[in-house]
């Protein structure tokens, strides 16, 4: 009777607490949707950093903790999951890359494989073949510091347009570089944008000519802008339909992409409005399964009345957020587009270039700041740096705690070490790229010299060391989506070579972790949803066959994902 009473009075209490919360009854087992058990989960909870399994109801952690207590939850629609050994973590947190770009690599030429400019020209021809005359080749991904071999004949070490025109006459070609911060555009896309012997150089960008003034098809920063209205314009002749199909289409590739890599959050580096409207009703249709936080990447002009309006936060069970703003103050480093202090050591007559105005950046800034988002400012240059450093501190001022707004810069890249803790004294996020030092590593020194590259070159240990939030992301589709080689990146830092780029720069694994899940969540907000393995989060956890935390750094790599899991749904499994 007793009995009975009380285990009546405890329903009645569960359930009075269900109706506020999921999570209010996790220390008494109730029926879970699922149970992690069979292997070990890192949770970066300070209070329980390692726990044997977990359950989750309702997209939530309900509980964590040893196994024989978790398996109280297990009833009979429960699916337990068996780590098998491997390493349960929370979801990784792709921390800036650019969604659509993703989803579109896929229906474009990928050309990231490629390894000398003649297979540049042979994959274009290729699909050339496939494809009626006059309709436009598209691609992406190439990048000449990483072909065996320098292109012959070369502009400032770029390929010139010559071969590619004449083995593709018909179509126009557009094929842009790894960097995204410049193109090649073949004889019939540089007649299609209007772009001829005479063309000025537009504010922001460079047409690249030879000696004689001839265009050589490189088209840097905002010098592809007409080739782009071209391609627009010629696509846009199709149905609303059919353009609306291949958008789904992009987003669809891109979500299995990421969830294939462990990936259950996404933080867009750039949309549109309209690609937000999309996100949002394939929300309502649950056809979003990985989370995005996006940043608002069109001109001030275009967002600056709807700020308010399209300010979203969980949108659809925390699928969608929009309470960013992206901003370029310079372009990148390999088309020496970067912003330096010092004039590059391989061109000495350039310090790269501000691809948007002091006042324009200072507009968006003052525009973040009155509609409560978050400002991303891509810098990848020390000047670049800088400027935006003066600015976010200009513009926050007397907006205290200017650290809450959590501005961030993307990139973060090569840093004058003045400018190091202003980081962590601003409280102004650092977005970096594990890969990027890895990748660009070996040419890195050639731009900007060893001092340079030694005192502030991807300076992750020091900007950590000085306070600052570090998140951790790919830049995809400059590089692949692949968390793990961005782990790798960073606790190592070692090229292609096997050699390491300053590795007193490294982060411990447990830091590179951190810059993965909880600290991405921080950087957008979400800590308090995201980022942990803790009871009331959102149940997003990704599963690794090897314990990248404790095995051979040289085995890392080669780890995979074997479940993706976000709110609770088994949305990747590798058998
Ligand atoms: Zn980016």
């Amino acid at each position: 009777m007793t009995r009975s009473l009380t285990s009546t009075a405890t329903s009645v209490l569960c359930l009075t607490l269900l109706l506020a919360t999921v999570i209010a009854c996790g220390t008494s087992a109730g029926e879970a949707d699922l149970v992690l058990l069979g292997g070990r989960i890192v949770t970066l909870d300070p209070k329980a950093p390692e726990v044997e399994a977990v359950a989750v109801l309702d997209g939530r952690i309900v509980a964590t903790g040893s196994e024989e207590k978790i398996r109280d939850w297990i009833a009979k629609g429960t699916r337990v999951v068996d780590l098998m050994d491997g390493l349960a973590v929370p979801g990784f947190i792709e921390g800036h890359g650019h969604f659509m770009g993703l989803g579109r690599l896929k229906i474009e030429l990928d050309l990231s494989s490629a390894t000398t400019w003649e297979q540049v020209v042979e994959l274009a021809t290729e699909r050339a073949a496939t494809l009626p005359p006059g309709s436009w080749i598209t691609g992406r991904g190439w990048h000449q510091e990483k072909w065996d071999r320098p292109p012959d004949p070369a502009v400032q070490g770029y390929p010139v347009h010559d071969e590619l025109s004449r083995a593709i006459p018909d179509h126009p070609v557009h094929l842009r570089h790894a960097s995204g911060h410049g193109s090649i555009a073949n004889s019939a896309a540089l007649a299609a944008g209007g772009i001829g012997p005479a063309t000025r150089n537009p504010e922001g960008g460079e047409i690249v000519r030879r000696p004689d003034g001839a265009a050589t098809g490189i088209l840097l920063e905002n010098a592809m802008d007409p080739v782009y209205a071209a391609w627009n314009a010629a696509v846009s002749g199709r149905t609303p339909e059919a353009i609306k199909a291949e958008r789904e289409e992009i987003v669809r590739l891109a979500m299995e992409e990421c969830l294939a890599h462990g990936i259950t959050s996404f933080q867009d580096a750039g949309s549109t409005l309209a690609e937000v409207g999309m996100f949002r009703d394939l929300a309502d249709q649950g056809r979003l399964p990985v989370r995005l936080w996006i940043m608002l990447g069109e001109k001030d002009d275009i967002i600056g009345t709807s700020l308010d309006q399209v300010r979203t936060i969980g949108y659809g069970d925390h699928h969608l957020t929009v309470r960013a703003i992206k901003r370029y103050v310079d372009g990148a480093l390999g088309s020496r587009g970067a912003l330096m202090l010092e004039t590059y050591d391989d061109q000495p007559d350039t310090t790269g270039q501000m691809v948007e105005s002091l006042e324009s950046l200072r507009k968006s800034a003052e525009l973040a700041r009155d509609h409560d988002y978050q400002l991303c400012t891509h810098a990848i240059g020390d000047r670049g740096n800088r400027v935006m450093l003066d600015l976010y501190e200009e513009v926050l001022a007397g907006s205290q705690p200017a650290g809450d707004r959590r501005w961030r810069i993307e990139h973060a890249q090569h840093l004058h070490p003045d400018d190091i803790p202003r980081f962590g004294q601003l409280g102004v996020i650092a977005s970096v790229q594990g890969v990027h030092c890895t990748s660009d590593g070996p040419w890195v020194p050639k731009r900007i010299g060893d001092h340079r590259a030694e005192s502030g070159a991807y300076p992750w240990r020091a900007l950590l060391d000085s306070g600052a939030v570090l998140v951790n992301g790919t830049d995809t589709p400059v590089e692949p989506v692949d968390p793990i080689a961005g782990f790798h990146a960073l606790v190592t830092r070692e090229m292609r070579d096997g050699s390491r780029f300053h590795p007193g720069q490294s982060l411990t694994r447990d830091e590179a972790l951190r810059a993965m899940t909880l600290s991405a969540a921080w950087a957008a907000h979400e800590e308090a949803i995201k980022g942990s393995i803790v009871t009331g989060k959102l149940a997003d956890i990704t599963v690794l066959d090897r314990d990248i935390l404790t095995i051979p750094e040289d085995e890392i790599r080669s780890a995979r994902v074997t479940h993706t899991i976000v709110g609770g749904e088994l949305l990747f499994s590798r058998e």
